[in-house]
């Protein structure tokens, strides 16, 4: 039954593999049937048996601290079975599907509404640290953001609470209100002398558009200094979490802190109100009605009085259509962009925690919606009505409180799910089906040749290495690895045993794991071992010349493991998965031949090549198993295939192509370390309700959906938005309103059950041009940039770039046709609050997405961030921001960290001068030809660029512009909450002709100019009109 393998030989070279005589290789023990087993060495070695395997270890591995070889058995387990359960896994398998209640099933029986008053409490911003006080002397909260990497010594082990005394990253005050005009003159409107910083347009005084001189509208960037997030960082005592991610330099460790210099505090903005969601709406804010909500991009600062922060929650129009027929004419989506995790400005009031002990959150009886501010008490009191299903429920005895003369209950500012219209509520026992599942992260690395010889291997174990002591604190959290070839390669990293454990599953066709016997352990208990495990790996293996990777086994095996509990499986891959279950074909050589050939099934490259990966992936989402991939590769990896496992389980890929052991490793850690330490829920269930009138149409995003209500989130984090689109089923009455409410039911990473509820409500119109009025520009192109993401893998790239450009033209041609009170033929008529769509709406269709050269990886791992990206994210992506950098020395250092971006054009670009183009995934740094040596020489540390890698390391020198350059780096780098990656390009080489085709207000061989684009438009709209 159990075979013990001494030695493990290279199938292709039969050369032994240098480590294994020093770690005890195991054959996994079996679970049921017994895979046929062969050894995988033919002749194996002798067994080091007793002796000290010290003696054996290669010269590489002296440093390896192994005093002394277990027992050749001692630490094999009985076969799976028989033995005790592990201790290391806990709770009882996760509930098959259906099995688990969603926050609209139970309804709290009367009986349980035995308890006081809810407590409160002021939970830490991002919601993730305990909540009870009992528990909060316990659990430290959240860790905070990563602190700059290269100062490792600012990095408390275990990534507790920063000392007091240290000034917290990001918490400082948001940039000055004289920063923050919504609308500023953009340079267009500039040269013809317009109202500085007033709007161009009004609905009523629409834009006019004759001819190919004029009102082109561009983004504005009023004095430049309108950074997301604030320029302003100055210290504070804000909580842990008030920020997005500092990274560390490009080689971790080795740099001075990039973060030094601090803007001064400023001023604040005046806060973002929404309406005030009184149980009595008579008792808002006089002239709120349609307000909109600040731009995503903008800097903001919300106050929470009744309808929730834009950041969780965004609606694409601030009106509400009263009927579908109206809705239909506007052309316009109707659509919310859910959030939950969104991270608040650090000046934001944290959301509240709000416990009702045994009797649970207040509910409709009927619709089960969550209490909140826009239910009305009426009746003494007695009866509350919901804003939702318009139900008259009966106030529970416990729950009851008398009315004041305004007609709102007199504790309604007290309780925060009377007054916030986001709060978490935690969770009762009907909400748990099992204990809330512990934090568990599964790595597994891909040691193929390819792997090891790129340098891959190396890097992944150095980030998993590093990035360690960010897992969240606490004895619930637990650790495994794994590594991969043609085979799997479990490790046993019990603490007693003095060294690892290897267990090798050979059989790739049908996995099975090793014993559960200590795979999975406390991170506390098996850190050294963990540590010196990923050291050795890439030494271990670095004569392997085993090419084929078994990467879908490899998940399966992981997820076996991983069963019981359920958790993060993070997969470091390196080439096309080529053997075993899920294995892959290169389908891109095929793909090439087709498009040559004018095949219109190209597009079918970008679906997955078959349901074996889907199927595997519902099957860890239905046991509460998240998948992230990263892809460190240097060739074709069918992303299309291997992107479902993670958007199926609520992860996401990262993709680093083509990988560079010279400048990726910084990015790799910094995303997982921003992986592991942002705000984040586990084995979420979530749901969106709406007022009656309107439904649910539809749920786009990351996750798994087995019931047409809900969605299965088995993670979801700050970085995912999930879009729930609408469609009427009734008519709404003017000035009624329409509410939503999105509740997520989730595992905090400390093990808390909550439910997060966030509502809005909005007044419904008749009135289109209230609509046009109150549209949501970002949030609308957001949906338009999914739907089109939606539309690559199953129609051609024409077909989608055509329907694109006809849903902006369908918008204007409504409001040109209905709203606006100017005729004239010759003019082309934009709402104000829409003047941008026609812009952003080219620049989609120019995306790396839409456009028609670029490799089908790209466009496959494109499709695939678009699935779950926010809209503050969704627009850069998509228009990306273009800033000089040559000149950087001649700002103050009071100005904001980066400079007013330039309009998308060639006109702007200089000959002497250096540009930066990022879109929050890169960072493309364009070099012009006249660009003086000594500049080069102060950024980059060489004054040619004959040479120099298109992949960048960026380092910090000795001299201003080097600092300021980084400073805009790693504040971009901040504000995207993610580690761009850096490309030279230059002129007269495929980089440079890339660049030239990010400026998407140039014509291009793929597409027209920006003005030449407003004229087709024009024309388009007059015909339909005619
Ligand atoms: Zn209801």
């Amino acid at each position: 039954h159990k075979t013990v393998l001494s030695a493990l030989s290279c199938p292709a070279c039969s050369r032994q593999i240098p480590i294994f005589p020093s770690i005890p290789v195991v054959a996994a023990s079996m679970s049921r049937p017994p895979p046929p087993f062969t050894p995988q060495n033919p002749t194996p070695a002798p067994r080091p048996g007793g002796q000290s395997p010290s003696s054996t270890l290669p010269a590489s591995f002296s440093n390896l601290q192994i005093s002394r070889a277990p027992p050749p058995f001692a630490s094999v387990g009985p076969p799976q079975g028989d033995g005790p359960v592990p201790s290391s896994i806990r709770g009882p398998q996760a509930p098959p599907p259906g099995a688990r209640p969603f926050p609209g099933s139970p309804s709290p029986p009367g009986s349980l509404f035995a308890c006081p008053a809810p407590s409160v409490q002021q939970s830490p911003p991002f919601g993730a640290p305990p909540a009870a006080q009992s528990l909060q002397q316990q659990r430290p909260p959240f860790n905070g953001p990563p602190p700059v990497l290269p100062a490792q010594v600012q990095r408390a082990p275990f990534g507790g609470p920063p000392a007091a005394s240290q000034p917290l990253p990001y918490g400082g005050p948001p940039a000055a209100v004289s920063q923050l005009a919504p609308f500023g003159v953009s340079p267009v409107a500039a040269a013809q002398s317009a109202p500085l910083g007033a709007p161009r347009y009004s609905a009523a005084q629409p834009p006019q558009f004759s001819g190919l001189s004029g009102a082109v509208s561009r983004p504005s960037y009023s004095g430049g200094s309108i950074p997301p997030f604030g320029a302003a960082r100055a210290p504070s005592q804000q909580g842990p979490y008030g920020g997005p991610p500092q990274f560390g330099g490009e080689r971790p460790g080795l740099q001075t802190p990039l973060f030094g210099a601090q803007t001064a505090p400023a001023s604040q903005p005046p806060p973002f109100m929404g309406v005030r969601g009184a149980n009595a709406p008579a008792f808002g804010p006089p002239g709120w009605q349609g307000q909109t909500r600040p731009a995503a991009s903008s800097e903001f600062i919300v106050k929470d009085t009744g309808n929730c922060s834009p950041r969780l929650m965004r609606c694409t129009m601030n009106q509400i259509p009263c009927t579908g027929d109206l809705l239909t004419t506007s052309g316009m989506p109707l659509a919310i962009m859910v959030q939950p995790f969104a991270l608040p400005h650090p000046s934001e009031e944290a959301i509240q925690l709000v416990d009702f002990g045994e009797m649970g959150p207040i509910r409709c009886s009927r619709c089960k919606a969550y209490i909140n501010p826009f239910m009305r008490f009426v009746d003494q009191g007695k009866i509350f009505i919901c804003n939702l299903c318009g139900f008259s429920n009966d106030t529970p005895r416990e729950y009851l409180c008398n009315l004041g003369p305004d007609g709102r209950r007199r504790d309604a500012d007290d309780r925060p799910e009377l007054c916030r219209g986001t709060v978490e509520f935690i969770a009762t026992k009907e909400f748990l089906v099992r204990e809330p599942m512990p934090a568990v992260y599964f790595f597994l690395v891909d040691v193929s040749m390819n792997a090891i010889q790129t340098g891959a291997t190396a890097a992944a174990c150095s980030a998993i290495s590093q990035s360690l002591s960010d897992l969240p604190e606490g004895p619930r959290t637990m650790v495994g690895i794994a590594t991969f070839d043609s085979t799997i390669h479990f490790y046993s990293l019990k603490r007693a045993q003095q060294q690892p454990l290897m267990l090798i599953v050979p059989d790739i066709q049908d996995v099975y794991t090793p014993l559960q016997m200590d795979l999975i352990l406390p991170v506390s208990e098996c850190r050294d071992s963990l540590e010196q495990l990923l050291e050795s790996i890439p030494s271990m293996f670095e004569n392997n010349r085993v090419a084929d990777s078994a990467f879908g086994a490899a998940m399966k095996a992981g997820f076996l493991a991983m069963k019981p509990t359920g958790g993060k499986l993070l997969v470091f891959q390196s080439v096309l998965p080529s053997v075993g279950t899920g294995s892959l074909s290169a389908r891109e050589t095929e793909g090439r031949s087709n498009i040559s050939s004018g095949d219109k099934e190209a597009h079918k490259l970008l679906q997955p090549v078959d349901k074996t990966l889907k199927t595997m992936a519902l099957e860890f989402a239905e046991y509460q198993v998240c998948v992230d991939v990263f892809l460190t590769t240097q060739s074709y990896t069918d992303v299309a295939s291997i992107s479902v496992v993670p958007s199926t389980t609520g992860g996401r890929v990262y993709y680093y192509f083509p990988f560079s052991a010279l400048s990726d490793p910084a990015k790799l850690f910094n995303d997982l370390r921003w992986n592991i330490t942002r705000p984040q829920g586990l084995e979420a269930v979530m749901r969106v309700r709406c007022s009656q009138g309107l439904q649910v149409q539809d749920y786009s995003g990351n996750f798994c959906k087995r019931v047409p209500t809900d969605i299965d989130l088995p993670a979801i984090d700050s970085d995912k938005t999930i879009m729930v689109s609408f469609k009427h089923d009734d008519k709404f009455q003017e000035n009624s309103e329409c509410g939503f409410q999105c509740a997520l039911l989730y595992t905090t990473v400390y093990g808390q059950r909550r439910i997060r509820v966030i509502n809005i409500s909005l007044p419904c119109t008749s009135m289109l041009s209230n609509l046009f009025r109150c549209a949501d520009l970002e949030a609308q192109f957001t949906y338009v940039v999914k739907q089109a993401a939606n539309g690559i893998p199953s129609s051609s790239l024409s077909q989608v770039r055509d329907q694109v450009t006809s849903t902006c033209i369908n918008i204007l041609q409504s409001y040109r046709q209905y709203c606006a009170s100017v005729s004239s033929s010759g003019q082309l008529i934009l709402p104000e609050a829409l003047k941008l769509l026609p812009l952003y709406t080219l620049a989609l269709t120019k995306s790396i997405g839409l456009r028609n050269d670029g490799r089908l990886d790209d466009r496959s791992y494109w499709v695939s961030i678009v699935s779950s990206v926010s809209v503050s994210l969704a627009v850069p992506l998509v228009f990306p921001r273009m800033i000089a950098l040559h000149d950087l020395t001649s700002r103050d250092d009071e100005d904001p960290l980066i400079p007013n971006p330039l309009t998308l054009n060639s006109e702007n670009i200089q000959d002497n001068g250096i540009y930066l183009l990022e879109n929050g995934e890169d960072g493309f740094i364009h070099v012009r030809n006249a660009v003086n040596p000594a500049t080069l020489e102060q950024i980059f540390g060489f004054s040619s660029l004959a040479g120099a890698p298109n992949l960048l390391v960026l380092e910090q020198f000795d001299n201003v512009l080097s600092r300021k350059v980084n400073e805009v780096v790693n504040e971009i780098r901040r504000q995207r909450c993610s580690y761009l990656r850096l490309r030279l390009c230059q002129k007269g080489d495929p980089s440079g002709d890339f660049f030239r085709s990010l400026l998407v207000e140039d014509k291009a061989p793929g597409g027209l100019s920006y003005v030449e684009f407003l004229v087709h438009v024009h024309r388009q709209i007059q015909s339909k009109m005619t």
